[in-house]
């Protein structure tokens, strides 16, 4: 299933994510991948290498990186932020939904976050396949009204005077968000910093290990 086809499909599109059209997609997704496969058009085994990759290989792992280097290294910061496609292909992260890349830096003024208010645009080779509730109704709506009542939601109450931009996906472009560095972790290495990276805090909807406000619960 293509998530560009979303953008232009109208609001039949946007609705493939509910509930009971959930099940019914999956049908059609079967349906047409036995067709495929019947006519010859694809290889089963190319399939099961494709999902294996983007369940297992691809996944938060890759954005952990690419913040860890960020963090560790001056000038390869300011390359994310001034062209993530390129800073971020360089480690060797690329594919796709990651053709155009922009990274968003989180520092004590502002708190960037991020959702795809149609469907579930998402910044595959960085953060691999999208979480359920990034895909889901109540997140793509309410993350634009109220972005503080969500941020509660996932444990994370951001402070009043820190403002908060929400940042909308789309085909053309995904958004990684560059946390801030966690206090006390000066004499860190890459893999320990890597380590303190979550999936949630470069989507905006949480923060690292580490910096001062609670952390979040996992959803
Ligand atoms: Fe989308």
């Amino acid at each position: 299933m293509s998530h560009d086809d979303h953008h232009g499909g109208g609001p039949a599109g946007a609705d493939d994510h509910e509930g009971s059209a959930l099940s019914e997609m999956d049908l059609r997704v079967r349906a047409l991948e036995s067709l495929l496969v019947e006519k010859g058009y694809v290889d089963p085994a190319a399939l099961d290498i494709l999902i294996e990759t983007y369940e297992h290989k691809v996944g938060p792992h890759n954005g952990a990186r690419v913040v860890a280097r960020a963090w560790s290294d001056p000038a390869y910061k300011q390359w994310l932020l001034d062209d993530a496609t390129a800073a971020i292909a360089s480690l060797g992260y690329t594919g796709r939904q990651g053709e155009h890349l922009v990274a968003l830096e989180n520092t004590p003024a502002v708190h960037n976050m991020v959702v795809c208010t149609l469907c579930s645009c998402y910044p595959w080779p960085v953060l691999g396949l999208p979480p359920v509730w990034y895909k889901a109704a109540p997140y793509r709506s309410r993350a634009v009204i109220d972005p503080r009542g969500v941020l509660k939601e996932f444990g994370f109450e951001l402070p009043a005077d820190v403002e908060i931009r929400v940042w909308d996906s789309t085909a053309e472009v995904r958004y990684l968000v560059l946390p801030m560095r966690p206090p006390g972790t000066e004499g860190m290495g890459e893999d320990a910093l890597a380590a303190l990276v979550t999936r949630d805090s470069m989507i905006g909807t949480g923060l690292p290990n580490g910096l001062g406000y609670p952390n979040q619960e996992h959803i």
